[in-house]
């Protein structure tokens, strides 16, 4: 049995209030777009911490089958373990966008002008589908007023969302559930934060994320809805290129 840990409780403190005041959808200094036009039923699937196997690549299956379109959110160590599974969703339509290169909370909030945590993941990205992520969502949904100057100096979209599920929890929460929870709160503009993975693992056997896709799909098809990709949703460029040369100016690693 454990007793009272002070420091996890200080931890656990600490990020409840970083997630309050920088997280989606109130914190983040105004930087963040959670959705997009409230007077349109549009709205995007967002997939984050991925490519994984299997999980992403059954994922990718069955929204073949539904013939629908999503945003991956795909994490720089990630992408050098699958780049097979990131081409094939580039392939098949996907947006391919940034969420850094190993998902540390701390390089995004670190002062200073370190930008490798963004630009070492959009090199990566950029060298498996040909072109630069110009959507990034920060690990953690963690974003500082600085990171987010530094982002929108560098050219990037910094996408939040405005529909938050469980799916990432252990063990599985039940998909349906979670496709009905996150039906419930959706709006017009809606973007929708799924995830495909587990940020630096490589192999993610969770099923009940490609289950919940399978059920909220047809379900909010019903209730009128279109899906498109983020940058179809916000009507900004998905790709380009996203560092101005006066700011490059980041080591990066041999
Ligand atoms: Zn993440």
């Amino acid at each position: 049995m454990t007793g009272f840990n002070p420091k996890q409780t200080l931890v656990n403190a600490v990020n409840k209030t970083g997630t309050l005041l920088l997280s989606p959808p109130y914190g983040g200094s105004g930087y963040f777009r959670n959705h997009g036009p409230r007077n349109v039923r549009k709205i995007a699937l967002t997939f984050d911490d991925g490519p994984s196997k299997p999980c992403t690549e059954e994922l990718l299956d069955a929204m073949g089958e539904l013939n629908v379109k999503g945003t991956f959110f795909c994490v720089g160590v990630n992408t050098r373990w699958h780049p097979d599974v990131v081409s094939k969703a580039f392939q098949a339509g996907h947006v391919i966008a940034n969420h850094s290169y190993e998902h540390s909370r701390k390089a995004g909030i670190r002062l200073g002008n370190d930008v490798r945590h963004i630009d070492d993941s959009a090199r990566i990205i950029s060298e498996v589908i040909g072109c630069r992520p110009r959507l990034y969502r920060p690990p953690w949904g963690w974003l500082t007023p600085w990171e987010g100057r530094r982002l929108t100096q560098r050219g990037y979209t910094v996408v939040g969302w405005d529909v938050y599920t469980l799916d990432w929890k252990l063990p599985e929460p039940d998909g349906v559930q979670v496709a009905e929870a996150a039906r419930n709160i959706t709006r017009p503009g809606s973007i929708l934060l799924f995830h495909d993975a587990n940020a630096g693992v490589e192999y993610w056997y969770k099923r009940e994320t490609t289950r919940a896709i399978k059920h909220i799909v047809p379900a909010l098809r019903a209730d009128g809805y279109e899906f498109v990709t983020v940058s179809e949703l916000l009507g900004v460029p998905a790709y380009g290129p996203a560092e101005p040369a006066h700011t490059a100016r980041t080591k990066l690693p041999a």
